[in-house]
């Protein structure tokens, strides 16, 4: 049986046609297929006003973005064969990219697979579902992975607020086989032990991997601190490339005590500090403390496009506390996952803080998201984390 059309306005289809999977609600032509008429999460065919096929995919009447389009194919729209096509296209990827089994495997719209994300931590997926169509096809995609991969287990991790945006209630439950509380991750040969149910996100950053990997260069011999440091990445990888000492600050006392662990694994040692970033920073400044790098991985501070002028304020006063802390010629590394604050703005941040505190900024490396997080080169919204390395100078007496 053919799919319930979705007929947009006239012109509506020119940025999905560019490639772009989302439709607005305010670009439907309610007239002949008003959005009452679906329920969240229901398969369409989304057409041009003229008719013509645009693509399949769901639509959530409630939400801003009313419709995403998951396939362009007329006759194959989707199913679960589709859905093992799809993952086995992402799964080609990362299996190119890593020579271990510990990346984000789904990374959304950017895989053609809208609302899903999915990350692997060896034979453990951690799933996330952000829309009410995904939903939908939430057994369809636990058959499909378990078909491509294999795993021991699966989990959803649906406990992130946007679902409620979708009508979607919050919870975390295991869906196949069997999730440990724990797993361990290994990045540049070190490994991780994280919490995959109480953790952060879906337990790991991986999309800081090779901008942790940047560090190597930088911190031999350096005093190191880690802000937001979550379970120790930067801070831990530091060490093994030979920092003399690392501190961890973080607000979360649960973070930090598997920092400590994960260090331990890894043969060295972090010092702790749990504190809010802004206090903690402060306090360290105020009892005269230098490090030779600062680390900056603060979460998004402009989630929506409203708070922006308040975010970039956020990150000019925080990278200015980052830089009180630094001794002469020291480095900050400073990064924001927002999508919202574009890169050069967060440039902007970083020179005003130093003109702030009279310091010399040079920037020597802009990082990005790992290539396990590719960038949808029509959905301006998939590139969002940014990791600038600043050489910074105390001015000539
Ligand atoms: N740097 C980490 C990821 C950081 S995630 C990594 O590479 O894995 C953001 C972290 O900031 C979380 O661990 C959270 O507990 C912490 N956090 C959030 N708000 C904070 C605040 N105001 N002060 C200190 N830590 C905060």
């Amino acid at each position: 049986m053919p799919l319930p059309p979705l007929i947009l306005k006239k012109n509506a289809h020119r940025r999905l046609r560019t490639g772009h999977l989302w439709v607005f609600s305010n670009e439907v032509d309610i007239a002949r297929t008003p959005l009452t008429a679906f329920v969240p999460g229901d398969a369409v065919e989304i057409r041009e006003h003229g008719g013509r096929f645009l693509g399949s995919g769901y639509v959530n009447p409630n939400s801003l973005i009313c419709a995403r389009i998951l396939s362009r194919d007329e006759r194959h729209p989707p199913d679960r064969a589709w859905l093992v096509q799809r993952l086995n296209l992402a799964l080609a990827l990362r299996t190119r990219l890593y020579p271990q089994p510990f990346y984000r495997l789904v990374f959304g719209e950017s895989d053609g697979l809208p609302g899903l994300v999915v990350d692997r931590y060896g034979e453990v997926l951690v799933a996330q579902i952000t829309t009410a169509g995904m939903e939908r096809m939430k057994d369809d995609i636990v058959a499909a992975l378990a078909e491509v991969l294999k795993p021991a287990g699966i989990m959803w991790r649906n406990d992130v607020s946007i679902r409620e945006l979708e009508g979607l209630p919050l919870y975390v439950d295991t869906a196949y086989g069997t999730v440990p509380e724990r797993a361990i991750v290994e990045e540049h040969e070190r490994k991780f032990e994280v919490a995959l149910a109480g953790g952060q996100k879906t337990g790991w950053f991986f999309d800081q991997h090779d901008n942790r990997g940047r560090l190597a260069r930088y911190v031999s011999g350096r005093r190191v601190l880690d802000v937001f440091s979550y379970v120790g990445a930067w801070a831990i990888q530091a060490l093994a490339w030979g920092a003399h000492e690392a501190l961890c600050m973080d607000s979360s006392a649960s973070a930090l005590a598997l920092a400590e662990h994960n260090a331990a694994l890894n043969g060295v040692r972090v010092g702790v500090h749990k504190a809010d970033a802004f206090d903690g920073l402060r306090a360290l400044h105020a009892a005269g403390e230098k490090f030779d790098v600062v680390i900056l991985d603060p979460p998004a501070f402009v989630k929506r496009k409203k708070d922006l002028a308040a975010g970039r304020d956020a990150y000019r006063r925080l990278n200015q506390l980052g830089m009180q802390l630094l001794a002469h010629d020291g480095l900050l590394i400073s990064c924001s996952c927002s999508h919202h604050l574009p890169a050069d703005e967060l440039l902007a941040a970083i020179q005003s803080a130093a003109r702030h505190v009279n310091r010399e900024a040079q920037l020597l490396e802009r990082g990005a998201q790992a290539a396990d997080h590719p960038v949808h080169p029509a959905i301006p919204e998939t590139a969002y984390l940014k990791a600038f390395f600043v050489r910074v100078l105390s001015e000539p007496r």
